[in-house]
């Protein structure tokens, strides 16, 4: 699904960031990355989904055996590369329900499909607002406009059900993640993952893994992938912080 191999990134400026990432995510795996605050965890999902404050400067990225280094952050989207925040922005009067239809068919659209029929969006709106526990007034709302931090987070989760890319990175950032918002993201990906897609999960928080189970753990360190096991090395770094990782 993805291969990653020595990527090296840096911030326009120069600084380096990601300094010889080497990562592979088969179909039906989930990955957890985990790591210190400022270990570049975020730019290594923005690198991925092609957001332009970064430069490649060595290695490449592979998806599904493609090399899409040099694609637009939309045709990332639109080959079945999901990334949390990607859509954060407020639009007044346009509301969640309107938005992910228009999303999922420019999509549909770049992929050589045809708009899909009102009927079956209404299904699968339907299908997975039920699976959230979303309610039919949140649907109409205007997008982002004075959500709080679980309906954003709500939102977020939908709009990657609803997308049902083909790989999906969340990152979960530093600042609080409430329970319920922790059970929104479990909820959401323990539905959304299967043998066919991929999951990989940026996060500060081993709780998010009690709900999610992942197939690896990674952590991330001053740009670069210091340690990998499974779901006993979250726990330990529970236990024993980063510390013992670090030299
Ligand atoms: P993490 O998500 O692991 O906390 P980040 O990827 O956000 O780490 O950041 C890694 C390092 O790169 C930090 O030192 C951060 O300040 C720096 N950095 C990331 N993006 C930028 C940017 N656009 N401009 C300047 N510095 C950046
Ligand atoms: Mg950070
Ligand atoms: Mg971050």
């Amino acid at each position: 699904m993805l291969e990653i191999k020595n990527l090296h990134a840096q911030i326009e400026d120069g600084a380096e960031i990601l300094k010889g990432i080497n990562l592979e995510i088969k179909p039906g795996e989930v990955h957890a990355i985990m790591g210190p605050n400022g270990a570049g965890k975020s730019t290594l999902s923005s690198v991925i989904a092609g957001k332009e404050d970064y430069e490649v400067t060595d290695g490449e990225i592979l998806f599904q055996g493609e090399n899409i280094s040099e694609d637009a952050p939309e045709e990332r989207a639109h080959k079945g590369i999901f990334l949390s925040f990607q859509y954060p922005v407020e639009i007044p009067g346009v509301s969640v329900t309107n938005f992910i239809k228009a999303a999922l068919n420019e999509t549909r659209k770049a992929n050589g499909l045809s708009e899909m029929p009102a009927k079956e969006m209404l299904a699968m709106i339907r299908e997975k607002s039920e699976q959230l526990g979303i309610k039919k007034d949140f649907l109409s709302r205007s997008l982002n406009e004075g959500f709080s931090g679980g309906e954003k987070k709500r939102n977020e989760i939908f709009q990657m059900m609803m997308l049902n890319p083909k790989l999906a990175i969340l990152d979960e950032t530093d600042s609080g993640l409430d329970i319920d918002a922790l059970r929104i993201v479990a909820d959401g990906v323990n539905h959304f993952k299967n043998e066919g897609n991929a999951v990989l999960l940026i996060t500060h928080y081993q709780r998010l893994l009690n709900y999610i189970q992942p197939d690896f753990v990674h952590v991330l360190a001053n740009g670069k992938i210091i340690k990998t096991g499974d779901k006993s090395l979250a726990l330990e770094l529970e236990e024993k912080g980063y510390d013992w990782l670090l030299n």
